[in-house]
């Protein structure tokens, strides 16, 4: 279970605030997504909830737990980044399995997990190549994979698609919207692509400098955007 909040959440890096005392609840097993402008701290606000940044004022809690100084190892988060992060010199297999090796997890158990994810994502084929010999999707599901082992309650996903070549964005994101119903777990989800943000989210947050504008259902977001900035960026192709 773990439903988030964020409670004045702030972040400076010294005299520059780059988020403003922003007030958000997320529901447990909820599909959030956050859209806004390049810089408008879409990224720096999920490296709050992972614990990659420090909160410099407010309050964050993870399911009953304020975190606010729990170290990100220690969240029920996992973290898939734009460019992949896997290790170059590393198996599918192996990269699957490290973040569960290094918790001193039973192989047994481990195997069963890696060849598990392998599955669902389609990737039991892949599971012996080096990253050098992957295509970008198949690079992105071995990110999401890694995600999945350690079977966390939450999913942080900042712009995974975009490194992705048009047709395949339309693949993964039917992907990863199918793997979130499948999953149990609550997933919160950075784009600047609306199309991404309309056909993927259960709701969607429309951020402009630093600041929540509005938090909706794709549907309402699109009736009623509070202001013509909202309006603009759901509306209009970018
Ligand atoms: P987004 O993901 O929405 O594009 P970011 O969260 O990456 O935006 O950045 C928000 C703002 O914070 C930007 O103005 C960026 O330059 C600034 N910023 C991000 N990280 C740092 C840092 N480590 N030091 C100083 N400024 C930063
Ligand atoms: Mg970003």
């Amino acid at each position: 279970m773990a439903g988030i909040t964020l409670s004045k959440l702030n972040k400076s890096f010294g005299a520059l605030t780059v988020v403003h005392d922003i007030d958000l609840e997320i529901a447990d097993k909820e599909f959030i997504i956050l859209v806004g402008p390049s810089g408008c701290g879409k990224s720096t606000t999920l490296r709050m909830i992972a614990g990659l940044e420090e909160v410099t004022g407010g309050e964050l809690v993870i399911g009953d737990q304020l975190v606010n100084d729990v170290p990100s190892k220690d969240r029920d988060i996992a973290m898939v980044f734009q460019n992949y992060a896997l290790y170059p010199h590393m198996t599918v297999y192996k990269n699957m399995a490290f973040g569960l090796q290094l918790r001193k997890a039973p192989q047994d158990e481990i195997d069963v997990k890696v060849k598990e994810a392998a599955k669902i994502l389609d990737i039991e084929h892949l599971l012996n190549r080096k990253p050098k010999a992957l295509s970008g999707g198949q690079r992105q599901r071995v990110a999401l994979g890694r995600a999945m082992v350690r079977n966390p309650a939450v999913f942080l996903l900042d712009e995974p698609l975009s490194n992705l070549d048009a047709k395949l964005r339309g693949t993964m994101r039917a992907e990863i919207t199918k793997l979130h119903k499948r999953l149990d777990a609550t997933f919160i989800y950075v784009t600047h692509d609306q199309v991404e943000a309309m056909t993927m989210a259960d709701r969607i947050v429309v951020m402009k400098d630093g600041r929540i504008l509005q938090v909706d259902t794709p549907q309402n977001l699109y009736d009623t955007p509070v202001n013509m900035f909202v309006a603009g960026f759901i509306g209009a192709p970018q």
